[in-house]
């Protein structure tokens, strides 16, 4: 393996874009985020992304996997440099520094103009943690549901949070960024059922869902809008233990969701 360039201020200009990423004005004009960590870079290779630049911690630098996908980053085209512990420390969200951190473009996908038979999209609206929605990108990943639509004012899919609670999943999903207006007129053309969970209804959740399957998810704080809720094919809630809790997490409701969706599928 050729040396790689080295870097060890945090005045760099790559560092300092890298560091810029953690805000969302920064990912947006750029285009790009961070993703970090050995066994994540593996998955974008193996899902077909290249990042721009690859930050080579010196720590783990050498081991396992590492020199390989070293290798691969650079014959992709990609601004293989090696920095410091220090440097990775500045550059990773983690308390334990990453051996690998990527700068990579981020990818948008469109409305699906025909969905096929098999099917299931998730559709969150108006979501606010990044937790929530990497959590959520990685069970849709894990259950082979299509892809998640962010409808209206909702957190980044690429911060920092988002990424790390995707495990890898977010070079795997489609993510599309699409307007309340929009996401209505799209759902008049729908083929399937367009199932809504919701706290005030009665209908259990447990049943067969026919593909191909839309699930509307509401905001963790107010829940889904009437609009929302008025489109779909049918209502549903998960029951709770005599309603002590206020209602599911996001995350977790939207898991439980997609295994029920998906029972007879996996
Ligand atoms: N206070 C909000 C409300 O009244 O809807 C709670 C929002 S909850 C944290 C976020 C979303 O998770 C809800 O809009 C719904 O889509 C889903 N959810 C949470 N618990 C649920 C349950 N028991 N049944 C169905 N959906 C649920």
């Amino acid at each position: 393996m050729a040396e790689l360039v080295r870097i060890t201020s945090l005045q760099n200009a790559l560092v300092k874009h890298a560091r810029s990423l953690d805000r969302r004005k920064e990912r947006k004009e750029s285009g790009q985020f961070i993703a970090e960590g050995v066994k994540v870079i593996a998955t974008a290779r193996d899902r077909g992304w290249t990042p721009d630049t690859l930050f080579v911690a010196d720590s783990e630098g050498k081991a396992g996997m590492v020199p390989s996908l070293i290798d691969w980053a650079r014959q992709a085209g990609a601004q293989c440099v090696s920095i410091n512990d220090k440097l990775a420390e500045a550059l990773s969200a983690r308390d334990n520094p990453q051996a690998l951190i990527g700068v990579f473009r981020q990818r948008w996908a469109s409305l699906p103009a025909k969905p096929t038979k098999d099917e299931v999209w998730v559709a969150l609206e108006e979501i606010r943690d990044p937790g929530n929605l990497g959590t959520i990108i990685r069970t849709i990943d894990a259950v082979g549901a299509q892809g998640v639509i962010l409808i209206g004012t909702c957190c980044d899919p690429f911060a920092r949070d988002a990424v790390r609670a995707s495990m890898g999943s977010i070079f795997s999903v489609p993510l599309i960024l699409t307007t309340r207006i929009d996401f209505l007129t799209w759902c008049s053309g729908w083929p399937g059922e367009i199932v809504a969970t919701h706290l005030k209804t009665a209908t259990d959740y447990r049943r067969t869902y026919p593909a191909p399957t839309l699930l509307v998810m509401g905001s963790e704080g107010p829940g889904l809008s009437d609009e929302l809720a008025r489109t779909a094919s049918c209502r549903v809630r998960i029951p709770m233990a005599n309603d002590a809790a206020d209602s599911l997490n996001l995350a977790v409701a939207t898991g439980v969701m997609l295994y029920e969706i998906q029972r007879t599928r996996l």
